[in-house]
């Protein structure tokens, strides 16, 4: 019974425990899950700006290239040499072209200046007219390479977007000419992406920039003499970088060096995968004890196909902040369950503590008078309602006065001591015994008939009797019994009567059993 209440106790601590454990781990998740929502989130917006940086330096661009355009659309003599163009004959060709270089020339020159790479002209059936970064080669048909001058020739519409292309990989604008309500062909202005980089890192200094291409659309697009300028990307073989945006990317990245080859090793082992996933995204890149937050923005042609990223990096100290946020609210959240299970258990001992102060004799630890009551009294209810016998054996040490007299009460206290530890370690467990006072005890045999209660007393009297041990060895005991009579008698009837019976023991000359209807037992 006592171990299943002390199991019960045990129990409630223990759901607490782990109520408090749950609480706890539940807390430091929602702190991480916390983190991680902010992480992604400030990456997401960092992605966002990146982007906003790549279009309002293409959109620049873009008017600039509107502007070249308007140039040319309102050349009357430009735009009848391309209507003559679109219908000479070989010969023919080659004079107009000579003419419209000669005429365009000064304006491309001016368009070099603020780095377009590209002004070129193609007649309606897509064929290559005049390629004024390349004059030695015209005459190509564009057809099946050029996605962009195919559908400006064919919807006479303007078009614009990344395009790789025979001699460069860049961002065009291609716009139909009309003469005199005739499509006359497209005019294009191209921008290189080393152009775009070189812009971008002249306007945002404290950002690295990388553009990579995948090496398969260099294979199958730019002219053979071309491919030379392009080598394998730091990243990955599978992206290549031409020889003019590496050479902006040494002047001007300061971050990391293109040849931080244990950079781009650890950069390859964690996002080589989510790059091929071709989807544009932000990065959080932990190397050598710093924070560099990345950009990778998906750059697809006209047609929708990606091809290429345009990749950012600079240092941040954002996320080893929130970083530290989290560690900070993680160790608080820690040290106040930590705070509240010692408390709790702090509660639960001092609990325990007083249960057993109150319940228990200080000297003997054994239950004192009160607790007797109690757990005699639900007994007795159960007596009455089962109807099982009960005894009581009231105990009294004999000539105890003369242990303290002769050995002081330092060693009267350990008699008592050592007394009650040979009686508990004899008796059962649903034997209720308890100090009534000073040197007598009292036992409550539960389920117990007067020849049982007998035997068991005259047990304990011999078991004192016959101790031999240093602090028992002259000790005996007298021991009165009387039969609880749970419908006739109350508990402390019952006492009433062991006293009395005890009072004979002692009166017929100790270290005996009597019981209450005066049978004498030794
Ligand atoms: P009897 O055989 O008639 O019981 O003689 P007795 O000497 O045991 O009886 P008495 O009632 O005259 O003396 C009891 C003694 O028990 C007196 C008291 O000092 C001692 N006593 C009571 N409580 C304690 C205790 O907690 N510690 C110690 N050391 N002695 C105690
Ligand atoms: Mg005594
Ligand atoms: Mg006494």
């Amino acid at each position: 019974m006592r171990l299943i209440l002390r199991q019960r106790k045990f129990l409630i601590w223990g759901i607490l425990a782990l109520f408090i454990v749950t609480a706890w781990f539940s807390a430091l998740f929602f702190v991480f899950k916390a983190y991680e929502t902010n992480k992604a989130a400030l990456l997401e917006a960092e992605l966002k700006r990146f982007n906003g940086e790549v279009q309002s330096t293409l959109r620049t661009y873009e008017s600039f290239s509107n502007y070249i355009f308007d140039e040319i659309s309102s050349d009357e003599e430009v735009l009848s040499i391309m209507r003559d163009a679109s219908k000479a004959t070989e010969s023919e060709k080659d004079e107009l072209r000579l003419q419209l270089s000669i005429l365009v020339d000064k304006r491309y020159g001016f368009m070099e200046k603020y780095e377009f790479k590209q002004l070129h002209f193609h007649l309606p059936d897509t064929e290559s007219f005049l390629r004024l970064h390349a004059p030695a080669q015209y005459g190509d048909i564009l057809v099946d390479l050029r996605e962009s001058v195919k559908i400006a020739n064919e919807t006479k519409s303007y078009v614009k977007g990344f395009e790789e292309g025979r001699i460069i990989n860049g961002f065009r604008f291609v716009y139909p000419l009309s003469y005199k309500c005739e499509h006359i062909g497209t005019v294009e202005v191209s921008l290189s992406s080393a152009s775009v980089l070189k812009f971008l890192s002249e306007l945002y200094p404290e950002e690295d920039f990388l553009f990579i291409i995948y090496s398969q659309i260099i294979q199958g697009s730019v002219f053979h003499a071309e491919i030379e300028k392009y080598k394998g990307s730091p990243i990955s073989d599978m992206f290549s970088i031409d020889e003019e945006v590496e050479k902006i990317v040494s002047e001007y990245n300061s971050i990391i060096p293109h040849s931080d080859v244990e950079f781009f090793q650890g950069l390859q082992d964690e996002y080589l995968d989510k790059i091929k996933g071709n989807e544009s995204f932000p990065a959080l890149f932990h190397y050598k004890g710093k924070d560099y937050k990345m950009g990778f923005l998906s750059i697809r042609n006209v047609i929708g196909k990606p091809v290429a990223y345009l990749i950012s990096l600079a240092e941040t100290s954002d996320f080893a902040r929130l970083r530290k946020d989290m560690y900070r609210q993680a160790t608080l959240v820690s040290l106040l369950a930590i705070s509240i299970m010692a408390f709790s258990l702090a509660l639960f001992v001092y609990h325990n503590r007083l249960k057993e102060i109150s319940q228990k004799d200080f000297l003997t630890k054994i239950y004192n008078r009160q607790r007797f009551f109690e757990i005699a009294e639900r007994e007795v209810r159960r007596s009455k309602r089962y109807g099982f016998p009960m005894a009581i054996l009231m105990m009294d040490i004999d000539h105890f006065k003369i242990v303290n007299d002769t050995y002081g009460h330092k060693r009267g206290d350990q008699v008592l001591k050592e007394f009650t530890c040979l009686i508990s370690r004899n008796i059962r467990a649903s034997d209720v015994f308890a100090r009534w006072g000073g040197e007598e005890f009292v036992i409550l045999l539960s389920q117990t008939t007067r020849e049982e209660a007998v035997y068991a007393a005259e047990k304990i009297r011999k078991l004192v009797d016959e101790d031999k041990s240093n602090k028992l060895k002259d000790i005996t005991v007298s021991i009165g019994i009387s039969m609880l009579d749970a419908e006739k008698m109350d508990i402390l009837d019952a006492i009433d009567c062991a006293d009395e019976a005890l009072y004979m023991a002692k009166a017929e000359g100790r270290n005996k059993v009597c019981s209450y209807d005066e049978v004498n037992i030794t």
